[in-house]
């Protein structure tokens, strides 16, 4: 099999003391392990009289402001550039005050005449529940930053030492059932090497800390507490998910000898965060990077991206416990545009319905819920057209940015021309209207759309005297073109991105770009793909994006590479009858004219 050289390969030969979780913070550590049993919060339950009532509610009041103080005080010992731990402080200061919180534990002291700490539990218990009944998991895991949040208050009515790190003085990896965003924060002055969670995900405010502080973490190994005894020895490989719990000699020299390649293979990529995206003969190839949440726009400054090739925009739309409105959305945008200027933001409007947030939608008559085929149903562009409230104040906000920056608009799952005319047609009512309204916006803004769905290939010629510009998304591409649902384990290993007709697809959609002298990106998986990206170089493309820890790989592709002996490339996978004649040619290929980059195994 053909890899590239980024030791994706596994690193141990035995794997039978592997326990597997989520890989949510790179990096290798070995070191013993301190291990937190869950910390059950139980509040004794005590009737209070009359008379100690608003006492009761003054003593919950001085915690939730006490809580508040410790909280500011935590933001100002972390330096400035760590904002997306600022940003989670302050959700969390915000959280206090909330009603669901503070609001509902007074109401029953109250309405209950009980202590402050079982009343406390009671609300949170209450939310909790709302929590359950949401299916995204995204927005599922947000409960924890409420549960943070009231453990906090919690600790400090019942007079509890509230850091759970406080007694560590050792270099450790820590586990534990969870551990909190302002827990991780201080993981670093502790010297603490990483850590190992039950609960979480990749998405969490836990995980996005530890990245950004570099931390390396595992979360969601279930019963780990349990399976693991503090002093035991334990290699966390925060890359795969993978820990081992005292490990072998053998197994302890092969993970020191992978992460240490890995380090100076890491080394040797950060050079190329700074350099130019072109091959030594002059071909340039924009690198842009992929973002769900706008908190990921550090690492697309950190990696060197050329500007944003798609932002998701429903992650941030539906993380919200309410939908946001025009003011926010407008907020957000412009600062994502602002910070980026001058290079391009391409902000995808709302891609909702099939797999993505359909029970979090305005019913309106619509239950997506209930759709036999979602993803060949009222998903994405189609919804929007159909129920167009949110697209419309979406468009309105993405206007209102765009006069902050390089916007580009990208209209997601565009089937047939008519889509891209009602939908350009509501654009220019808006226009109209913000118009009338005095609100400034670029004019000449960017529309762009999504090519990935087989009609939109065919119509390629077509479509492109619609639109500025196109992004493949072969994620869905593929899903349509070849019938393969990409979320169904059982045909997985038919989800091709070689597969010929994938590939001319691409071919076709990018000479059909340039024809009329539109820009043809990509946006899918594919994209930052290092196997894939010196055929996508030689299939013409403009753009790549990508998540953002990818691209100092792909650019060093990009530079050792002359442009001729991409577009061959390019024309021999294209005389390919099959995916996996493609794969055998690469793996002859790659190594002979990449020798630096790929190897095989
Ligand atoms: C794609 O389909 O390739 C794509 C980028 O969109 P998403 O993965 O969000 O469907
Ligand atoms: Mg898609």
């Amino acid at each position: 099999m053909m890899q590239g050289r980024d030791c994706t390969k596994k690193p141990v030969e035995s794997e039978e003391q592997a326990l597997f979780g989520v890989g949510a913070s790179p990096g290798i550590v070995t070191a013993r392990a301190q291990v937190f049993k869950r910390r059950t919060s139980r509040a004794a339950w005590r009737r209070l009289p009359p008379e100690m009532v608003e006492r009761e509610v003054c003593r919950f009041q001085e915690a939730v402001t006490e809580a508040e103080q410790e909280l500011q005080k935590l933001r100002v010992t972390f330096a400035d550039d760590l904002s997306d731990a600022l940003s989670i402080i302050d959700s969390h200061i915000l959280m206090l005050k909330d009603r669901m919180i503070l609001g509902r534990t007074i109401e029953i002291i109250r309405q209950e005449s009980i202590n402050a700490e079982w009343a406390l539990a009671k609300a949170l218990g209450r939310v909790k529940k709302k929590f359950e009944t949401i299916a995204d998991p995204y927005i599922k895991q947000r409960f924890s930053d409420v549960k943070y949040v009231a453990d906090r208050i919690f600790g400090l009515l019942s007079g509890r030492e509230d850091d759970v790190l406080t007694d560590i003085s050792e270099k450790v990896i820590v586990i534990g059932h969870d551990f909190s965003p302002e827990d991780t924060l201080h993981m670093q002055a502790k010297n603490i090497l990483g850590f190992i969670t039950e609960e979480g995900g990749v998405t969490s405010h836990t995980a996005i800390v530890a990245r950004s502080l570099g931390i390396p973490a595992v979360v969601g190994l279930e019963n780990i507490t349990c399976l693991c005894a503090s002093g035991d020895e334990i290699i966390l490989d925060g890359f795969s998910g993978r820990v081992y719990l005292n490990p072998t000699p053998v197994q302890l020299r092969q993970y020191r000898e992978y992460d240490k390649l890995h380090q100076s293979f890491s080394e040797e990529l950060s050079l190329y965060i700074h350099l130019a995206s072109e091959t030594p003969d002059g071909h340039r190839v924009r690198l842009a990077g992929n973002i769900e949440m706008t908190d990921e726009v550090q690492a697309v400054l950190r990696y060197g991206a050329e500007g944003i090739g798609l932002f998701r925009s429903e992650f941030d739309f539906f993380s919200r416990e309410l939908l946001p409105d025009e003011e926010t959305l407008t907020r957000t945008y412009s600062e994502l545009v602002r910070t980026l200027a001058p290079q391009p933001v391409t902000i995808r409007t709302l891609d909702i319905g099939g797999d993505k947030f359909s029970n979090r939608l305005p019913h309106n008559g619509i239950r997506l819920d209930l759709e036999r085929n979602p993803a060949l149903g009222l998903r994405s562009i189609r919804y929007s057209l159909r129920d167009p409230t949110l697209f419309t104040m979406q468009l309105r906000a993405l206007l209102r940015a765009s006069v902050h920056g390089n916007l580009r608009i990208l209209l997601p799952m565009i089937s047939s021309s008519s889509e891209v005319r009602c939908a350009k047609g509501m654009v220019r009512q808006i226009m109209n209207k913000l118009d009338q309204e005095e609100i400034p916006f670029d004019p000449e803004v960017s529309i762009g759309i999504m090519i990935e769905v087989p009609s939109a290939v065919i119509l390629a010629d077509i479509l492109a005297d619609e639109v500025d510009f196109f992004s493949i998304g072969t994620n869905d591409l593929i899903q349509y073109s070849l019938a393969i649902d990409r979320g169904n384990q059982y045909v997985a290993h038919m989800y091709e991105p070689f597969h010929p007709a994938v590939l001319r697809m691409i071919k076709q959609t990018v000479a059909a770009g340039h024809r009329r002298g539109i820009e043809v990106s990509m946006c899918g998986e594919m994209a930052g793909d290092v196997v894939s990206a010196p055929v996508l170089f030689g299939l013409g493309l403009d753009e790549l994006s990508m998540r953002p820890s990818a691209i100092p790989h792909v650019r060093r592709i990009l530079r050792c590479s002359e442009h001729r002996q991409l577009t061959e490339l390019g024309r021999a996978v294209l005389g390919c009858s099959d995916g996996g004649e493609v794969r055998n040619f690469l793996t002859r290929y790659l190594p002979e004219n990449y020798p630096q980059e790929f190897c095989c195994s």
